[in-house]
């Protein structure tokens, strides 16, 4: 009987734990965490993305600032823009909504984020930390994946797991995390990715599979071995006549059919997602209490 991941019902129950984090703070007459999130022009997914963390936000006492441009400000403006929020003692971490228009340079802005409140783990200094074990913020999506492992009891000490993706902010974090000596993790870890030569022959080897590529049904039921564990990060849209808005969203693996082999799956939407905002408050509640840098 293969599980379901229930991603937006952990999400929940995170959501709840951290709510009564935040009355605990109120009673001492501590400081309410307080995360910024920055929003540049009218990516459709973005704007999507920053209303849920900011209403998160909300929904567990926290503080929130939402701070928009249009798509036309400046790479000088934007710089001032996260100089002002490193500076700002109030604000405990923030993030600045990616992707960025083309004539903003990413990487820059990932640089000048103070590392102490760069929530969303994206900074060299957070992600060196990290590779080497040392407390530090970890990107929201794959801490969110660690959680949801953590928390339905899945072994991952001497599996092997196969992360397919290799983002900054995905796949590559994901194969570090689960290699490391840690509660969830001392796997054995292939990275594959686009150049992967036979991927099959990789993922058919596969105990805990994570898919991380933005392609739709990918990951087909014959790329699977029985009893796998199969976590679904991908996020693509596809035409659906049937629903308001033209589109329905699927993930990278073929749900339906890849059900019947996998002894756990994440389903899109409702898996990984909700656990990536999730995620983002644990870090922001970190940064309140200065777990991470002291
Ligand atoms: P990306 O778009 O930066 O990169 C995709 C990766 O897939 C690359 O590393 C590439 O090497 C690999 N790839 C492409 N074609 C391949 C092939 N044929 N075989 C093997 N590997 C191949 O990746 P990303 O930003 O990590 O996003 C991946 C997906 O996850 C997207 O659908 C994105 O929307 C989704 N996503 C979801 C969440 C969430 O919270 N659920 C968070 C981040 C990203």
């Amino acid at each position: 009987m293969t599980i379901i991941i229930d991603g937006k019902q952990l999400a929940k129950d995170i959501k709840v734990e951290l709510a009564e984090q935040v009355a605990e703070i109120k009673t001492a007459g501590s400081k309410i965490p307080h995360l910024a999130a920055v929003l540049i022009g009218d990516n459709a997914a973005s704007e999507s993305y920053v209303r849920n963390k900011v209403r998160s936000c909300e929904q567990v006492g926290f503080n929130s600032t939402l701070i928009r441009h249009d798509a036309s400000i400046s790479e000088d403006a934007l710089l001032d823009i996260v100089d002002d929020l490193n500076k700002d003692e109030d604000i405990d971490g923030f993030i600045v909504q990616l992707p960025l228009p083309d004539h903003i340079d990413e990487q820059k802005i990932t640089l000048a984020i103070d590392p102490r409140k760069d929530v969303d783990g994206f900074h060299p200094m957070n992600f060196g930390r990290m590779a080497q074990g040392l407390p530090s913020y970890l990107p929201a999506t794959p801490y969110g994946i660690l959680q949801m492992l953590e928390r339905y009891g899945i072994e991952t000490s001497g599996k092997h797991c196969v992360v397919i993706g290799r983002s900054n902010i995905v796949g590559t974090p994901m194969s570090i995390l689960l290699s490391r000596k840690a509660k969830v993790g001392n796997c054995t870890v292939t990275l594959a990715h686009s150049r992967t030569k036979d991927l099959k022959a990789e993922t058919l080897r596969a105990d805990i599979i994570i898919a991380a590529i933005g392609r739709a049904n990918f990951v087909t039921a014959d790329m699977v071995k029985d009893g796998a564990v199969v976590i679904d990060v991908g996020i693509n849209r596809v035409d659906d006549a049937s629903k308001k808005r033209g589109y329905r969203l699927v993930g990278d693996v073929d749900f339906e059919a890849v059900l019947l082999k996998a002894s756990h799956i994440t389903p899109v939407p409702g898996g990984v997602g909700p656990m990536t905002v999730t995620s983002l408050m644990m870090n922001t509640l970190k940064a309140s209490k200065r777990e991470i840098f002291g």
